[in-house]
């Protein structure tokens, strides 16, 4: 795909999340960012909003400048700032997202070709309680599974930018260790969900699932208690080959 097509599809993603009756984002929150398998990706840039952004809210970033960054993350605000100004391929771009380095981390070490990150108030109702990320854990109905995965990863609170980022990968390293693959949600606490998909569509399709998972759970501690599957149901749903070919339909572009 030319960068001028994935461009193109990172602006509809973004309109499509930014949907104002949809609640996962509104004014400059969230990003999103699409690899160019040559080094370089694409990343919402600082101040843009999902809702109503062009092609201009985006600015195209070298991966090598972020991965210095990262080998080194104890940087000051200022220093963070210069490493965000000189990874982008046009010095005239706009300055790219804070969480530049936290896309970074997703595209190479998750394996996301696309990512997309929200505020959805439904699930920030669940991260911002004492409850944490403890409801997802388990399920309650089959198809969160198939759509968000068995297990997602957690993050906890950190200060946005390069220190989150730092958090964000451990948490990646440690999941892939355990799971033998990338989780296709991170939740990070007192924030909100990062979604890595093969396609904008997984992208789009996850975090709708995500939120209605979200919406779910809050219904169903309003009327008592989440009835939460028994795990070696949850467990079967995940390795259902038919289940298999169900999520590769729906991660399938129109
Ligand atoms: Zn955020």
């Amino acid at each position: 795909m030319k960068p001028r097509e994935i461009l193109n599809r990172l602006i509809r993603l973004s309109h499509e999340l930014g949907r104002e009756e949809r609640q996962l984002a509104i004014l400059g929150e969230g990003n999103v960012s699409a690899d160019l398998a040559d080094g370089t990706f694409y990343v919402k840039a600082s101040g843009s909003q999902l809702a109503t952004i062009d092609a201009a809210g985006f600015t195209r970033v070298k991966g090598a400048p972020i991965w210095e960054a990262l080998a080194q993350p104890h940087k000051s605000d200022d220093e963070v700032r210069r490493v965000l100004e000189t990874c982008r391929m046009d010095q005239k771009a706009k300055l790219p997202s804070v969480e530049t380095f936290l896309h970074a981390i997703c595209l190479k070490e998750g394996g996301a070709k696309w990512v997309g990150h929200t505020h959805p108030v439904s699930v920030l109702k669940i991260l911002c309680s004492k409850l944490g990320a403890e409801p997802f854990r388990q399920h309650v109905f089959p198809d969160e599974i198939v759509v968000c995965g068995r297990h997602l990863a957690v993050v906890p609170y950190v200060d946005p930018g390069i220190r989150l980022a730092v958090a964000l990968r451990d948490s990646l390293r440690n999941f892939m260790a355990e799971q033998g693959a990338a989780p296709k949600v991170i939740l990070m606490v007192n924030h909100g969900p990062v979604v890595l998909g093969q396609t904008e569509r997984e992208v789009l399709n996850t975090m709708l699932m995500l939120d209605k998972w979200a919406s779910v759970l809050l219904g169903n501690y309003v009327v008592g208690e989440p009835q939460f599957l028994e795990k070696k149901n949850s467990d079967r749903i995940e390795s259902r080959p038919d289940e298999h070919y169900r999520r590769r339909a729906i991660g399938r572009l129109k």
